[in-house]
């Protein structure tokens, strides 16, 4: 018989990483009890079905690359669970986990940084393959040069032989994605994908990721702290706010209908393309706080213009208050 696929693909229960402040041994020994953590992810639960486009948004600090790193086994968490198609990663030895990750694969922001100077792009796209499948190393070179022509890097024998500093940062992205996608992944984990990239080049970039998934029946956890890019390619999102999910929901829903004080704030402050239009509000002030001893309460109250006296003791809950829309916050059904 065979066993009927599950429609998630991703569970995460309970995801908490936090990294002691001391970083040696000593210095944690002699903190003891009083040891201090940055709680960098700090109780998160999301699932990603099989074939949408997961995104993940926040400032800086929420928390969103440490949750992406989780979800594929590159971090271990403090404390709760991360399931791939069923299976528990913690449950894994090292042989099973490396060879679950050919099935996650990774593409990082700065696609100079994570290429290897000294290869040529053609052995860095080919890389996943050797680790993966050396007893076909034959056909390693057609298949690498294949998937360079699928990700618009033609002719593919011209860029075989190029090193990383030979080509321009668009087409290093396509290479990073090229990469990424030669191990015929499930779930690929896009870290600010764009991010690095010349804003001329980034619309034709998230094009080429909405095309491949397609083609490839992939899933994405796309990160962003970008609104306007999440909108492009996601299909749901949950939005960070200091390790904790605020806000979760279907991309259109969240976007004409934000319940939280603090995505009603992100969204206001996405930039319009109409020089007459004028943005309505911005982002609240101040800085995300310290995720060492993150606010009591709701972690927003320091920043929320709506924040009453029990905002500041009792922490919200995610609440489904939308048929599938979630929200952390006591008083989000007033500004839904
Ligand atoms: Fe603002 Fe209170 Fe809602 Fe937090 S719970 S977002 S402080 S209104």
């Amino acid at each position: 018989m065979v066993a009927e696929k599950q429609n998630d693909l991703v569970e995460i229960k309970n995801l908490k990483k936090w990294f002691p402040v001391e970083k040696n041994f000593l210095d944690q020994f002699f903190a003891g009890r009083h040891l201090k953590h940055v709680r960098a992810v700090d109780g998160v639960s999301f699932t990603i079905k099989r074939g949408e486009a997961f995104g993940l948004a926040g400032e800086s600090g929420s928390g969103k690359t440490t949750i992406g790193r989780l979800a594929i086994g590159l971090e271990t968490p403090t404390e709760g669970q991360v399931k791939f198609d069923g299976v528990d990663l913690s449950s894994l030895q090292p042989e099973a986990l490396r060879k679950m990750r050919r099935r996650m694969q990774v593409i990082f922001q700065d696609p100079m940084a994570s290429l290897n100077p000294r290869m040529t792009l053609g052995d860095s796209i080919s890389q996943g393959l050797k680790i993966h499948f050396p007893e076909q190393a034959a056909t390693h070179r057609d298949t690498a040069l294949s998937i360079m022509e699928k990700v618009g890097l033609t002719p593919p024998n011209y860029f075989f032989n190029k090193y990383p500093h030979q080509v321009s940062g668009g087409q290093r992205q396509r290479v990073v994605i090229a990469r990424a996608l030669i191990t015929r992944p499930e779930l690929v984990l896009a870290d600010e994908p764009i991010a690095m990239a010349d804003v001329s080049v980034r619309a034709m970039l998230l094009d080429l990721m909405v095309q491949l998934k397609k083609e490839y029946s992939l899933t994405y956890l796309f990160i962003t702290h970008d609104l306007a890019t999440a909108k492009y390619i996601c299909d749901r999102i949950a939005i960070l706010y200091l390790g904790q999910i605020a806000e979760l929901g279907d991309l259109p829903e969240i976007y004409s209908h934000p319940m939280h004080p603090y995505t009603r704030a992100l969204l206001a402050a996405v930039p319009v393309p109409d020089p007459h239009s004028r943005r309505t509000q911005n982002m609240p002030e101040g800085e995300i706080p310290n995720p060492i001893d993150p606010p009591s309460g709701c972690r927003f109250h320091p920043r929320c213009p709506f924040a009453k006296k029990d905002c500041t003791e009792i922490q919200p809950q995610l609440r489904e208050l939308r048929p599938g829309h979630l929200v952390a916050c006591h008083y989000a059904d007033q500004f839904g």
